[in-house]
């Protein structure tokens, strides 16, 4: 009997169960197609990194004695989409059997469904392996609860479940679940955040090879050093990096944002992740260790903030993609319609923030997430951009964004599009905000203690026109009812004139 077993570009994870015996009547597809380059105009980085990644894996297989069938992006016979490579496939190899492991994508999940029904073998989906729970896990913890699934109990279930910074009593480590009001400093300067540890590998040719074939891609490829892992090793070597240099002042920095670094204390662990080179659980676990063996280097706070985004945010950022789809996709509680300016595509824009943010982002991509949600989405939010414009900017740009992961953090988290069923508040701030957490006003033509001049900073009149225009849905939220009452209490000529200055921001968003 001869089996054709799919493996897609997110799936990169060596250890995989169905390699552990070598079967000459197994075949391992993996491909390059373009089907998956152009469902959304995507960085230059993350086509490199998941082809360049999957070649990785394709050589380790064949060197370990395992039959491949690797499909590249400029081959002759590659149909350049999944069905159609997978049908070829089946008939060279005269199949009687097909495979794939659980994908993580809506879309992915309902084309390999079809492809299944359809393609005449008998046919098997087999699990990832890699995330700590099921896809409808999260949906079974909250079970016929109503309203909100908020994450925090989600988070101590898991932290119980996992026993990861747990005592020997059972009880939270430090005797606390959440050590997130410690995590809330700006970075004036010091310490010197630590040199990247980023890979740097020469990807030319295969660079060569994806523009040769015709793919459209936005954004630095930075081929000739590549910054990213593309295989086990070098995603280890990255986690050690982390650990050893990043962890400790992780939790101190989380919030803050420097024109000078990236990246300051973060991980940029989110793509080895994502691609399944690093599991969670091992993320979670490694980082526990590192604080156990030096509490007094490697902090409860920073270790419990990090962990609450790994094996917390993550997994229940997942449930709730699965368990929302495929309609939350086109979410708009809040009923914006702006079009996404232009300049999202090249960082042009004066406001000395979002240029940073934003120019990062198409240079590196990546943004560390206050970036992404307290300046980009937060601006997005305020000026009332249509969601599905700022979810396919956000899918594209990043080196780690696959929607089940991309989407929710769009839709729910930042631009509160599901009317809330995901964040609690709408996060959003004025220029006091990104002033506090950053050095980003420094040197910005607009003055961030202004509302209402010319030179105003448009994230002002923005963020107080938002509970202007919001009012009656947010009056009443504890977590935000203040900002709300401060503005309804306005006085009336204030206001006229905050949603005056407001509608011609939006008016002239081109040319912030
Ligand atoms: C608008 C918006 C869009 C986002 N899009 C993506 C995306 O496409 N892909 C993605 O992986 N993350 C996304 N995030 C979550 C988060 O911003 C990134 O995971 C993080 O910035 C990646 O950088 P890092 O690895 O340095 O993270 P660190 O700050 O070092 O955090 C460690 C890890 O925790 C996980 N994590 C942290 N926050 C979240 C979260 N909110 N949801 C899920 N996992 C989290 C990531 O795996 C990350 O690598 C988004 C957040 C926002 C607000």
């Amino acid at each position: 009997m001869s089996v054709v077993r799919l493996i897609l570009g997110d799936q990169l994870d060596p250890g995989h169960p169905w390699y552990r015996k070598v079967d000459p009547k197994v075949t391992y597809v993996l491909m390059e197609v373009r089907s998956e380059t152009d469902y959304v105009l995507h960085h230059a980085q993350k086509v490199l990194a998941i082809f360049a990644g999957m070649r990785r894996l394709a050589d380790r297989l064949r060197a370990a004695g395992h039959r491949v069938r690797y499909f590249r992006i400029g081959d002759a016979d590659n149909a350049q989409d999944l069905a159609g490579n997978l049908r070829k496939v089946l008939a060279e190899r005269k199949a009687s059997r097909f495979e794939h492991q659980e994908p993580d994508e809506w879309r992915v999940d309902r084309v390999l469904a079809e492809f299944r029904a359809g393609c005449g073998v008998a046919s098997a989906v087999v699990p990832s392996g890699h995330f700590l729970d099921a896809r409808d896990g999260v949906a079974r913890h909250f079970g016929a609860a109503r309203g909100r699934w908020l994450m925090e109990p989600y988070y101590r279930a898991m932290r119980r479940r996992t026993g990861i910074l747990m005592d020997a009593a059972g009880e939270p480590e430090g005797g606390k679940w959440n050590f997130d009001h410690d995590n809330r400093k700006p970075w004036k300067g010091t310490p010197p955040p630590p040199k990247p540890w980023d890979g740097a590998a020469d990807l030319r040719g295969l660079w060569e090879e994806i523009q040769a074939a015709g793919v459209r891609t936005f954004g630095e490829p930075s081929a000739a050093r590549f910054p990213w892992p593309l295989d086990r090793e070098e995603a280890l070597a990255h986690l050690r990096a982390f650990l050893k240099r990043g962890l400790p002042d992780f939790g101190d920095y989380e919030d803050a944002m420097h024109s000078s670094s990236d990246r300051l204390f973060h991980s940029r662990l989110s793509h080895a992740l994502n691609l399944k080179l690093l599991n969670p659980l091992e993320v979670a676990r490694a980082a526990e260790a590192a604080h156990r063996a030096d509490p007094g280097r490697v902090p409860l706070a920073a270790t419990e903030g990090f962990v609450r985004q790994v094996i917390g945010w993550r997994e229940y950022i997942r449930g709730v993609y699965w368990a929302r789809m495929p309609d939350y996709a086109e979410s708009n509680a809040l009923g914006h319609e702006l079009p996404l300016p232009s300049w999202f595509w090249t960082g042009e824009v004066r406001m000395n923030c979002l240029r940073h943010a934003v120019g990062q982002s198409l240079a590196t991509a990546y943004a560390h997430h206050i970036q992404r949600l307290m300046v980009i989405g937060s601006f997005c939010l305020t000026a009332g951009v249509r969601p599905r414009e700022v979810d396919r900017w956000f899918l594209g740009v990043y080196i780690d964004a696959f929607e089940w992961v991309e989407l929710p953090n769009v839709i729910g988290m930042s631009q509160h599009a599901d009317g809330g069923f995901l964040g609690s508040k709408p996060y959003c701030g004025a220029a006091a905000y990104v002033n506090k957490m950053s050095d980003y006003c420094k040197g910005c033509p607009y003055d961030p203690k202004d509302r209402l001049g010319p030179l105003a900073c448009p994230l002002n009149a923005l963020y107080w026109d938002f509970w202007l225009r919001h009012a009656e849905r947010f009056r009443d939220n504890p977590r935000i009812g203040m900002a709300v009452r401060q503005a309804i209490g306005m006085p009336e000529a204030e206001k006229r004139a905050v949603r005056a200055k407001a509608a011609a921001l939006r008016a002239d968003i081109e040319s912030l």
